[in-house]
């Protein structure tokens, strides 16, 4: 009997501490949050909405969490493309008034500029000329090596920052990283 009541007042104590805190979550994070899962990387990312893109940008797979401000309260979607793969659209995003839109991402699959040993760098555009490495880190010039015209170069550097999913290779042509 004793031990009844106890288990009972464990579970009343229980269950309001699991109200207080669900409740907590809620009154704190007045975001709507959406999570999606990409077997590619990088993914471009556009918000859609009635009115047309509101939103588009590049993630290499280095983003986990991505902050949309300002939102207007309604109904988006998300297109989520990559090259060659198939277009995907999430539909029914809804933000309410006063929320931002979070979306937090997943990235499960292998860089689409990661290339075999063997490849031969072929633009987007299908050829494979009017094509140059792209160099990652810390380079040393005289100053005068670095030419202006793209049409010129030898070589793309490209800073130090690297996300771990980069392009390697540079169309003059067309001016496409892939
Ligand atoms: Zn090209």
């Amino acid at each position: 009997m004793l031990a009844a009541i106890l288990m009972k007042t464990l579970l009343t104590i229980t269950f309001t501490f699991l109200a207080i805190f669900c409740f907590g979550q809620i009154r704190e994070n007045n975001d709507a949050l959406y999570g999606l899962t990409i077997a590619y990387k990088p993914a471009v990312i556009s918000v859609l909405a009635d009115t047309g893109v509101i939103s588009t940008s590049v993630n290499n797979g280095n983003i986990s969490k991505m902050t949309y401000t300002s939102m207007m309260p309604g109904q988006y979607k998300i297109q989520i493309s990559g090259h060659g793969q198939l277009r995907t659209i999430r539909d029914s995003i809804v933000v309410k008034n006063g929320q931002n839109l979070v979306l937090n991402f997943t990235f499960g699959g292998p860089c689409l500029y990661d290339h075999p040993a063997d490849y031969i760098p072929t633009c987007p555009k299908k050829h494979t000329d009017s094509i140059i490495s792209i160099v990652y880190g810390l380079v040393v010039t005289r100053g005068d090596s670095l030419i202006k015209d793209r049409k010129n170069l030898k070589i793309k550097y490209a800073g130090c920052v690297t996300t771990g999913c980069d392009p390697q290779f540079y169309c003059k042509e067309h001016d496409i990283e892939f």
